[in-house]
């Protein structure tokens, strides 16, 4: 048996979509295999699936445990208040998934009446499938929400605070292989029995986009840039910059650029394949937060030094809030919330691997990140 049969790779409607253009066109990128994978209107891994929680692929923080937006909602109040109450404001969160993270900061956000008055919501999703989901989650409160496809659609006639878990990562990277001829593309072509497999393509990397280090780096070094992602933190920044606001970015990935694969597909809690079956598993890559914090600043904003998710939510009163949630409850209910804790921040779980971003104005003091 080949070694294609027995790993099958490029299976289901989309992958035989994917061979076809290859078998036309040539091999695609993995920024076109990776938008393809997600984005897809039919067969797209976000059009379709049921992605999130114990039964989906893949558990977000928001789903994980409601300490988590109701903290990050306590900044978000703290952070408009930072910015000198402004009313109206414009509440928006990027890729919202099944809308468990806005519903969370919506609750504590009640507590401020003032805050949520000012507060319109904006909700930035291209699924229309998650958008429903998003419009149950939010009860009451979807009555006045608006839904955007892109982030160009935001109003621009009030201050931006915008808040984004776990959506930098979901948008496509470019991979530059090291070859014998020097820096190339990673595409997704054929081999002989027509299943999937990364070559090296025939586009080149900028010179000007090669780390300072990588010159001499091995035949085989991989190194990814994050086009689309720095695009939209430069035109969110732009925006901020124009109208004013903050941008908390949460998500997995380096502070620092370096070389490294971390294109990965999750199906079912797993890791499989990145090729086994385009569009049916997650596809993500880790977030380069050092380019994330250059865009932002190139759209004239001030990043703040980076923290790690676990050091943000302790910070916040994590484990006071889930000594306040947990007195008086059973054994079992307690060692729920404990487990909760830990999975949200222990080093070991999510609380380093996921770093924090918050940018703003220069002047603008931010609750946490600048010393308050
Ligand atoms: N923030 C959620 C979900 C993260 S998954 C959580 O923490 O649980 C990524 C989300 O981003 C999904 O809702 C997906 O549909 C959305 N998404 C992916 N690419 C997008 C794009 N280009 N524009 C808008 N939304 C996008």
């Amino acid at each position: 048996m080949s070694r294609s049969s027995a790993s099958p790779s490029g299976t289901g409607p989309l992958g035989a979509r994917i061979r076809a253009l290859i078998e036309t066109g040539g091999p695609l990128s993995v920024f076109d295999f990776m938008g393809l994978c997600l984005a897809d209107p039919e067969h797209g891994y976000y059009m379709r699936a049921e992605p999130f929680g114990a039964d989906g692929d893949f558990i977000t923080a928001p789903e994980v445990s409601q300490f988590f937006g109701e903290l990050v909602g306590a900044w978000v109040v703290a952070a408009h208040a930072a910015l000198g109450s402004p009313r109206p404001f414009h509440l928006v969160e990027l890729g919202p998934g099944r809308g468990t993270l806005m519903a969370d900061m919506l609750r504590v956000a009640a507590l401020r009446p003032a805050f949520r008055e000012a507060a319109s919501l904006h909700l930035v999703e291209t699924s229309r499938r998650l958008r429903e989901i998003q419009r149950a989650t939010l009860g009451d409160a979807s009555a006045t929400a608006l839904w955007h496809d892109r982030i160009a659609d935001l109003p621009e006639d009030a201050p931006l605070v915008v808040v984004a878990n776990e959506f930098f990562d979901a948008l496509p990277i470019r991979q530059y292989v090291k070859t014998a001829q020097g820096w190339r593309e990673r595409a997704v072509g054929l081999d002989e029995q027509g299943a999937l497999r990364f070559v090296a393509g025939t586009g080149s990397l900028d010179a000007a986009e090669l780390p300072a280090g990588l010159a001499g780096a091995a035949e085989g070094t991989i190194l990814e840039t994050q086009p689309l992602a720095n695009a939209l933190m430069e035109e969110l920044g732009a925006r901020i910059a124009r109208q004013g606001g903050v941008l908390l970015a949460i998500d997995y990935g380096y502070a620092r650029t370096a070389p490294g694969d971390t294109l990965q597909a999750l199906r079912a809690h797993r890791p499989v394949e990145v090729l086994a079956e385009p569009g049916r598993a997650d596809l993500t890559a880790h977030v380069n937060f050092e380019a994330l914090a250059r865009a932002a600043r190139a759209g004239g904003l001030r990043p703040r030094a980076l923290t790690t998710q676990g050091d943000f939510l302790l910070g916040l009163g994590l484990l006071e809030r889930a000594g306040q949630v947990g007195a008086g409850r059973s054994p079992q209910e307690q060692e729920r919330i404990r487990g909760e804790v830990e999975r949200l921040a222990a080093p070991q779980e999510m609380g380093e691997l996921f770093k924090v971003l918050a940018v703003a104005g220069p002047d603008v003091v931010l609750p946490l990140f600048d010393g308050v």
